[in-house]
């Protein structure tokens, strides 16, 4: 990255083009008006990625905010459905349901919820980072 053009030599530029514009237009002259565009142009981008990075830095602030907010919410849940959840196997009748938890109605291949929040809980136990 190129360093930043000085103020003070971006002056004595303005300062040359002040008195050249007297004198007319020489290719210097020409050449001076469109370094300073540049370095105008430049600036401003510079000034508008700072502050997109601002917004992106203040908008990652609320999205922290609001996964602690969820993640406690989660583990809070969690907690609820541990205590929740009969420790007791499901056992099924005949058509399927599961009689220990009183789900006679489940459809081929449907989980007892008991059972699927054992299996919920499990699986986020295993993926959950520690200290998430
Ligand atoms: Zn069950």
């Amino acid at each position: 990255m190129p360093e930043p053009m000085p103020d003070e030599r971006i002056a004595k530029i303005k300062a040359h083009l002040a008195y050249a514009d007297e004198d007319g237009r020489t290719m210097g002259d020409i050449y001076a008006r469109e370094l300073l565009a540049e370095v105008e142009r430049l600036r401003q981008e510079a000034a508008n990625l700072n502050a997109t990075i601002a917004l992106v830095g203040s908008s990652l602030k609320v999205v922290g905010e609001h996964t602690e907010t969820i993640t406690a919410q989660r583990d809070q849940l969690m907690t609820l459905v541990r205590d929740l959840a009969d420790p007791d196997e499901c056992w099924f009748d005949h058509h399927g349901g599961c009689q220990a938890h009183g789900y006679l109605n489940l459809g081929p291949g449907e989980l007892c919820p008991h059972a699927e929040a054992k299996e919920l809980l499990a699986t986020i136990d295993k993926t959950k980072a520690p200290g998430t």
